[in-house]
């Protein structure tokens, strides 16, 4: 295919893929697949294999399937095929063929005879230990079977009762015969099938025999005549298996080819893991913003834009690294600062009181949108003699290099006018209680007609108009880069303050028609997003998330800078 030739960024997969199209392989056909267990909600790293497969299939002018490996009834469920659906589709992608490998349970069995048939296959007695034990190792051959050498028909036999269900769990196994004495040793006779009675989401009681992710998938990527079957790289040497039952069975020749998963720095990616979080109650649940599922990732705000455009980012490679969270933050904050709104929300408010205000007089003033798209137009702001500003912009006896608002001097409020501090109010406790200012009413709208300058710009909201909002503000769900290394319990890594919730924000009151999950850019604060599980607009509950901070806080923080 010429056009992705030209493509500078084509990964290795890609290469393959175009090579097999331009050889005419499969009449230039592309067939896909995107094979979920359904035992968890997706994650970042799914993301990356979904855009991967529906990528390829898209740029080839082929289709991609989206395939439930449920083989494993135990962990699996309807819930979680659920997400999966609905995780698929928000990315972006819509699949060609929806399937399910418990959809070929009767023709994976069937295969299974035609191996017993051919003397591929048979019916062991040992146990799960005992299996394991003559396997071998790396430098030692393993050792056959005493059953290995079973006749055809009382392995056909025996498979078919225990398909009837006549043995107990765990009992015996379908195995093939292969090769004790491979150095793979994953062709030492693996296991095909084994007794388990388990309630299946989908085929309910009609299997007690359930086959092995090794068994179903590679013919499952045949069933559906799967060109490119995409995997990640600990199924390298599960490759020469793959082949061997494509082969062995006669079926569609897929092409396995491996890449590296995603790693990200301070989390950890594996479904298991963050059901752990989930069940021990470390996080709200799997949409918990500061967990890296898709589910979480939109609820903190993420955009399906910024997901892909991480992904495209990051590439695909044959080899195992881990991606710095900075990357991730970073798409998504390329992404806000071209279309998010802005508006202006404090979030720690210190109450001002403008001396020269006219009493009962409010002004609508104009604020820009968004200054990197003009197109998004103006909004009015409301201004009365009462306003909120950031406690942090204040400082009674300011430090040197403190530019912002102290008795005495003069700053801008965004849209508004100069203020100059006049004063200030405290409680009995000698806190900070209020200001006290005036306004110069030439200054309206940001500028002095005197040119006078000010070293300050700081955002407000109009006290008498404000919403009151719940703020959370996330940072990373563990402390260190790498939560699993040097450590048996990963959760001894979980980073204490990796939520903190301001109860009394004060938003601009244009914000009472936010959207749930739509970004807003909160001016000199971060992008900020309605929370979908606990906000509630019509009940004046506004809770916002903050989906990232305006600039890499973390980097500047170890440069020194923060
Ligand atoms: P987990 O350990 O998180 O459960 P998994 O590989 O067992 O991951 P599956 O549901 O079997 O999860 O994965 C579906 C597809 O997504 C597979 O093709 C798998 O290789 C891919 N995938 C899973 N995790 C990652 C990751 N971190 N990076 C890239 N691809 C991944
Ligand atoms: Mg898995």
């Amino acid at each position: 295919m010429s056009s992705s030739d030209a493509d500078p960024r084509r990964d290795f997969v890609r290469a393959i893929v175009a090579d097999d199209v331009s050889a005419g392989k499969h009449g230039g056909r592309v067939q896909t697949r995107f094979p979920p267990e359904p035992n968890g909600y997706l994650h970042v790293g799914h993301a990356k294999s979904i855009c991967l497969n529906f990528g390829i299939a898209q740029e080839f002018g082929g289709q991609c399937n989206l395939r439930f490996d449920d083989t494993n009834p135990e962990k699996e469920s309807e819930e979680y095929v659920r997400s999966i659906l609905e995780d698929v589709r928000w990315l972006g992608f819509q699949w060609s063929g929806l399937f399910y490998a418990s959809d070929y349970f009767e023709r994976l069995y069937g295969f299974a005879v035609k191996l017993i048939e051919d003397g591929k296959a048979f019916v062991d007695e040992c146990s799960a230990d005992e299996i394991r034990r003559m396997r071998g190792t790396l430098t030692q051959p393993g050792q056959g079977s005493p059953w290995r050498d079973r006749p055809v028909a009382e392995n056909l036999d025996l498979f078919r009762r225990m398909r009837a269900g006549e043995f107990p769990d765990g009992s015996i196994v379908l195995r093939a015969k292969i090769d004790m004495a491979s150095p793979n040793l994953n062709l030492r006779d693996p296991v095909l099938y084994r007794i388990r009675r388990a309630h299946h989401h989908r085929t309910g009681d009609a299997w007690c025999i359930y086959p092995t992710y090794d068994y179903a998938h590679g013919q499952s990527d045949a069933i559906e005549e799967v060109t490119h079957s995409i995997c990640t790289l600990e199924f390298e040497n599960h490759r020469p298996l793959y082949e061997w039952f494509l082969r062995e069975i006669g079926l569609f020749p897929s092409r396995q080819i491996e890449f590296a998963r995603l790693n990200l720095t301070y989390t950890v990616m594996s479904k298991r893991k963050l059901l752990q979080l989930v069940q021990s109650r470390v996080v709200s649940g799997w949409d918990d913003p500061r967990m890296p599922t898709i589910r979480g990732l939109r609820r903190r705000g993420y955009t399906p834009e910024a997901l892909r455009a991480f992904c495209a980012e990051i590439g695909v490679s044959k080899f195992e690294s881990v991606i710095d969270h900075v990357r991730l933050e970073n798409a998504l904050r390329e992404d806000l600062n071209k279309r998010a709104p802005r508006r202006m929300a404090v979030l720690r408010p210190l109450k001002v009181v403008i001396e020269n205000w006219p009493a009962g007089h409010v002004e609508w003033l104009d604020a820009v949108n968004n200054p990197e798209d003009p197109s998004a137009g103006t909004r009015k702001v409301p201004f009365a003699g009462e306003l909120y500003l950031e406690r942090d912009d204040f400082q009674e006896d300011p430090p040197k290099k403190f530019f912002r608002l102290a008795p005495g001097r003069e700053v801008r409020l965004r849209w508004a006018y100069f203020i100059t501090c006049t004063g200030v109010v405290k409680n009995a406790e000698g806190q900070i209680d209020e200001l006290r200012c005036t306004y110069d009413p030439a200054t309206k709208g940001g500028d002095s007609p005197d040119g006078r300058k000010v070293k300050a710009t700081l955002h407000w909201v109009s006290a008498p108009h404000a919403l009151t909002a719940e703020v959370r503000l996330y940072d990373h769900l563990f402390g260190v880069e790498f939560p699993e290394q040097g450590t048996d319990d990963f959760t001894t890594n979980l980073n204490p303050s990796s939520l903190e919730i301001v109860r009394d924000a004060k938003l601009e009151p244009s914000l009472a028609e936010a959207e749930i999950g739509v970004g807003y850019q909160f001016e000199r604060q971060g992008y900020f997003c309605l929370d979908s599980g606990d906000a509630d607009p019509r009940a004046k509950r506004f809770v916002f998330n903050r989906s990232v901070s305006l600039k890499d806080s973390w980097a500047k923080a170890q440069k020194g800078e923060g």
